[in-house]
């Protein structure tokens, strides 16, 4: 069997520092803030070369932070790629503003500059630009149109840790930034959590108000907040983690020109990698019209995979009367795409047989 994600094998090859560092933070009931969430934060920020981390509960509750730290009229628009995972569209809900699509490139699946200036109008607020898949959007472009428009940008990089755009980290490229550390994400926790990162001192200490029940120090609840924070147990992990992501990183390029190598001669569609990217894979999508011969070849031996993502979000209930978007390639792809096993635990012999059943009759 050739598995999609192999987090345990990731585990045991770091396993006496993770181990090591649990018990240092239940031995020391560092279980809600404390040091090692602060040595975390410290870490993450240095890492996205950006000045301010603020950790939270999980990526959505991070979007949802970011949204609400720049203050845009209620009910404004918020633009975001049709296809992205759903809790970028559910933050813009839940934060009272309403959500319009705009479509994606067709190889890089990031968003279309083109499609993105026709989706803007006067109730426009916000962009949020997905690093879809690992790949950093064309950030330079979206943020020139967003400064003409007077709009603010957000990075959803929840896909996208360490990924660079013109040899800049992703999280720094923005008036901020949503990360998420979701299991199985490029850095992941061991259960949910998430991280704010932004240049911005007032925004961060909003979101860090915002997160901790309004409240900088014990009562002094100055706005009225909620709970969403990195608990130490996950921030402990994380900083275990991060020593090695950009190693795992480099990794996942590695398996991305092997499978470039080994498919290349293929009809299938290829993922882009735009000059102004160094990509991060978190996943590696692929596009053929005859999918459904794909998924049999590929169950039949074993190899797992995933589709990402299966339904556009512009077809799902909650989200589907938002706009008309027929055209756009990012609603027909979901019957194209396909995305095959992805990580540090992938060799060349996997690709090899993984390309020896794709070329099979
Ligand atoms: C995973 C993910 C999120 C949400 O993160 P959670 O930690 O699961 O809440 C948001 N946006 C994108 C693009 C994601 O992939």
């Amino acid at each position: 069997m050739i598995k999609f994600l192999d987090l345990n094998k990731q585990y045991q090859s770091i396993k006496d520092e993770i181990d090591r560092e649990l018990f240092n933070v239940i031995t020391t009931s560092a279980f809600i803030k404390g040091k090692y969430v602060d040595k975390f934060e410290e870490e993450f920020s240095d890492y996205c070369e950006a000045q301010y981390c603020i950790g939270c509960g999980n990526g959505t509750d991070a979007l949802e932070l970011a949204i609400e730290s720049l203050n845009l009229p209620e009910g404004s628009e918020i633009i975001i790629p049709a296809n992205t995972f759903v809790a970028t569209a559910e933050a813009i809900v839940n934060t009272g503003h309403k959500i319009r699509f705009c479509d994606c490139d067709e190889t890089n699946y990031t968003i279309d500059i083109e499609s993105l200036k026709e989706q803007i109008n006067p109730n426009t607020s916000a962009v949020i630009a997905v690093h879809l898949y690992g790949h950093p959007c064309d950030i330079d472009s979206i943020a020139k149109i967003c400064q003409k428009y007077d709009l603010k940008l957000i990075e959803d990089a929840a896909q996208a840790h360490g990924a660079r755009y013109k040899g800049k980290r992703v999280g720094s490229l923005a008036d901020v930034a949503a990360f998420s550390f979701y299991p199985g994400k490029n850095l992941g926790a061991y259960g949910d959590g998430g991280a704010v990162v932004s240049n911005d001192e007032k925004i961060a200490e909003f979101v860090r108000r915002k997160a901790n029940h309004g409240a900088l120090k014990k009562f002094d609840n100055d706005i009225i907040g909620r709970n969403s924070r990195l608990d130490g147990l996950q921030a402990a992990v994380l900083s275990v983690k991060l020593k090695y992501l950009d190693k795992w990183n480099q990794t996942r390029r590695e398996v991305a020109n092997l499978y470039k190598k080994y498919l290349e001669s293929t009809n299938l569609v290829l993922p882009a990698v735009e000059t102004w990217a160094e990509p991060v894979y978190h996943l590696y999508v692929v596009q053929t019209k005859t999918r459904s011969a794909l998924i049999n070849k590929l169950e039949e031996n074993d190899v797992q995979f995933g589709i990402h993502y299966p339904i556009s979000l512009t077809k799902l209930k909650p989200y589907k009367n938002e706009q008309v978007t027929g055209h756009f390639f990012a609603v027909k792809s979901d019957g194209l795409i396909l995305s095959l096993p992805m990580g540090e635990h992938i060799t060349e012999n996997d690709i090899a047989t993984i390309s020896k059943i794709i070329n099979s009759p």
